[in-house]
């Protein structure tokens, strides 16, 4: 058995750690630690879930803080670079916390928030800065972030930084830094893009891996509802009204697919709110804050927008729609039973999804076991679609996903825009099953 006190970690992040309640470090803890500690560069297999954040925040503030220099203006000592707001929120917020008795400063880089106040940020230095690569590279460009200075590099969520077409923008990045410093990547899977970008970025790394990322999915109770796509609505409504529920995680693909269902469960008196690519940056927090307090129960997102998202307590992940990608259905579950704890999910199949199900089952090894419809189902079908017909009309709804517009940059934005989905692989687009992939759209 490991313990933290095991790491000789500086006496202010036993401190904060102690404060957490955290004494046995997780797998990947375990594993990147000490490497990390002795200055050693790291390739990761892991997701989000599995303790990946302080396995490398901890050794970073331990050897940041060994080593204390003067801050520079518009310089930085350690950059982490993560895929969407959320999880860059979530990262700076971790090293907040396990820093919190020591002197070093954090800031986080985003878009959609104003550019000044990140510029004034920086114009005194900063020790870490967690950023998204597209505001990252604007500050660069106004001359308010310097990177010559960095000495620690994380690469967090790669794969996913590679769908939503970052690659050029990391290239770029990486060959503004100093050739000598240390590199931590991680990912939740390895296909061989992000092995190739991995091989080029580190050096003599210690590969370290927890279980892969379809075995994780054990923890987690799951099962499949076969359901018509029309009546999802009414089971959706009398999964919500579960007693034992105390927060749900609901999936649409789409991000009016999102808002529709938040719409549906309002006007069945269900209070919920949705997470997405449309929805600004207070819109975003507000719904989270809502959920991680639980006065919102329900929080409706898209893939892109919920990648990454930490709240402790969320009891179900319900799939409203099957992902076409089955690897988004392991990420999706992993929301709920983190560290640790028990959860449940339960996945809406229509007939035209059952292949993506079997999909699915492959990836996980296991079969996900089948529920019979409630026994009111009918009648509450019946009730849901006289609410529906007397409530006001809906706005107009286009059917596209989130992965364009979730990594949208405000304009003015200065680089020319670009279309993440073309770094997206045929497969992962079309999905496997045909015409399977369009049916959502047509809805
Ligand atoms: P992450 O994979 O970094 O998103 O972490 C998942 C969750 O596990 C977060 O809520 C962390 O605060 C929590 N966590 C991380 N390390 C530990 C630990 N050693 N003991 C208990 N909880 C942890």
């Amino acid at each position: 058995m490991t313990y933290f006190a095991d790491f000789g970690l500086a006496e202010p992040i036993s401190r904060a750690l102690a404060d957490k309640g955290y004494t046995e470090p997780t797998p990947i803890q375990v594993q990147s630690i000490p490497p990390v500690l002795d200055g050693r560069d790291i390739c990761g297999i892991a997701q989000t879930g599995t303790g990946k954040t302080a396995a490398f925040a901890l050794p970073m503030l331990h050897r940041l803080a060994a080593t204390p220099k003067h801050r520079l203006k518009y310089a930085t000592r350690a950059l982490v670079l993560a895929p969407t707001r959320e999880l860059v929120s979530q990262i700076a917020q971790s090293f907040t916390d396990y820093g919190k008795y020591m002197k070093l400063s954090v800031t986080t880089v985003f878009g959609g928030v104003p550019i000044p106040r990140q510029e004034r940020a920086m114009s005194h230095g900063v020790d870490i800065v967690v950023a998204t690569p597209g505001r990252l590279l604007d500050l660069v460009e106004r001359g308010s972030l310097d990177l010559k200075h960095v000495e620690i590099l994380v690469l967090d969520e790669a794969d996913q930084m590679l769908d939503l077409g970052f690659i050029h923008d990391l290239r770029r990045i990486v060959g503004l830094l100093p050739r000598q410093r240390q590199t931590l990547f991680f990912s939740a899977t390895m296909p061989k893009a992000i092995e190739e970008l991995a091989a080029r970025y580190l050096t003599n790394p210690v590969k370290v891996a927890v279980k892969p990322a379809a075995t994780t999915a054990e923890r987690v109770e799951q099962a499949v509802i076969h359901v018509n796509q029309a009546e999802k609505p009414a089971l959706l409504q009398i999964v919500l009204r579960d007693a034992a529920i105390d927060r749900a995680l609901v999936f649409s693909r789409t991000k009016h697919g999102a808002d529709r269902v938040v719409r549906q469960l309002g006007n069945a008196g269900i209070k919920a709110e949705a997470i997405h690519g449309n929805k600004s940056q207070p819109q975003r927090e507000r719904a989270l804050a809502a959920f991680k307090s639980g006065e919102c129960k329900v929080l409706v997102a898209t893939d892109i927008a919920a990648r990454g998202i930490d709240v402790t307590g969320v009891s179900h992940v319900i799939n409203y729609e099957l992902p076409n990608v089955p690897e988004s259905y392991v990420h999706r579950i992993g929301r709920t039973a983190r560290a640790g704890r028990a959860g449940q999910a339960i996945a809406f199949c229509a007939e035209d999804e059952r292949p993506f199900l079997r999909d699915i089952e492959k990836l996980i090894r296991q079969k996900i076991t089948p529920l019979a419809l409630p026994a009111d189902f009918r009648a509450a079908v019946v009730a849901a679609q006289k609410v529906e017909r007397s409530a006001p009309p809906a706005p107009r709804e286009d059917s596209r996903d989130d992965r364009r517009d979730f990594a949208r940059r405000p304009s003015g934005g200065g680089r020319p825009g670009r279309d993440p989905r073309a770094q997206v692989t045929p497969q992962r687009r079309q999905g496997r099953s045909g015409g399977g992939a369009g049916h959502r759209g047509a809805r």
